[in-house]
């Protein structure tokens, strides 16, 4: 479950590396370019940008 692990993320569209927490559940945004990078849906996490990295 990727849901309980960190993971690294990189924007879209500027390329900038973000870890996040697999289950956040906040809306997390690049801060660089402002892109929504994880979003979440009834509760749910939706990653929204490519996974570069599982990390433990
Ligand atoms: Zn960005």
């Amino acid at each position: 479950m990727i849901e309980s692990k960190f993971l690294r993320i990189f924007c879209p569209r500027c390329k900038k590396e973000h870890t996040v927490f697999g289950k956040s559940s906040t809306r997390i945004k690049c801060f660089k370019c402002n892109k929504l990078l994880v979003e979440t849906t009834g509760g749910k996490t939706k990653i929204k940008a490519p996974i570069k990295e599982i990390l433990k």
